[in-house]
């Protein structure tokens, strides 16, 4: 299975994609977690990428193809995966088709996501992620047992800088704007399945799964 994860910021992606990949066995490629990676580590691209994250833009798409041709066609490339947070613009989502057109592939599936945005905004709000294994919390409806600390790795928990409110609002002007095209994009091309990702985190996976399965 080659999946997409689409949908705005803070509705679930991550959190799906990590349930998916234990669920199917195959990895979830989080593009922004590669770039969180890359400037903790003060990689080039890191540096490349630091400044548009912070202010909650988009990376510049010949960035972001260059990372996921050599993520999903290079040596070692999975043979399925959970894209979470990559295409997020019509350029990156036709580079890739052009990409899978070379390689005689394709998706199976894109889920879109839904859920009304001020619930979007608090769950952002109340977001911590685990600095060691990107696990992700919410600390009203899905909190750590011990303050702080990851359930899984025992792993610092901490706010994303992008997380906190004032580069919130901007993220999903720029969903609106650059990403939200791609529900057309892909539903012209028969792909698109929608997914209402309101409830929690067990009745979201349901219904994931129902899509699937269908
Ligand atoms: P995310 O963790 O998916 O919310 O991504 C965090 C940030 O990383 C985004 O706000 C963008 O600045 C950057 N980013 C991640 N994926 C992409 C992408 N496909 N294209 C451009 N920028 C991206």
């Amino acid at each position: 299975m080659k999946l997409v994860l689409l949908g705005p910021p803070g509705v679930g992606k991550g959190t799906q994609a990590q349930q998916m990949s234990k669920t199917y066995s195959i990895p979830q490629i989080s593009t922004g977690d590669i770039l969180r990676e890359a400037i903790a580590k003060k990689t080039p691209l890191g540096d490349k990428a630091r400044a548009f994250i912070v202010k909650g833009e988009l990376v510049p798409d010949d960035i972001m193809l260059g990372l996921i041709q050599d993520t999903l066609f290079g040596d070692n490339a999975p043979k399925g995966y959970i894209l979470d947070g990559f295409p997020r613009t019509i350029a990156q989502a036709e580079g890739l088709q052009k990409l899978y057109e070379k390689h005689s592939d394709n998706l199976s599936a894109v889920l879109l996501l839904e859920a009304e945005e001020d619930q979007i905004v608090a769950r952002l709000s109340a977001r911590r992620t685990c600095r060691s294994c990107k696990a992700v919390y919410n600390l009203m409806t899905m909190p750590p047992k011990v303050d702080g600390v990851c359930d899984v790795c025992a792993g610092e928990l901490y706010q994303r800088d992008d997380d906190r409110i004032e580069t919130i609002q901007n993220r999903l002007t720029v969903y609106k704007k650059q990403t939200a095209p791609l529900i057309d994009f892909y539903k012209s091309r028969g792909i698109l399945k929608t997914v209402d990702a309101s409830g929690t985190p067990e009745e979201v996976q349901t219904n994931i799964n129902r899509q699937l399965e269908d």
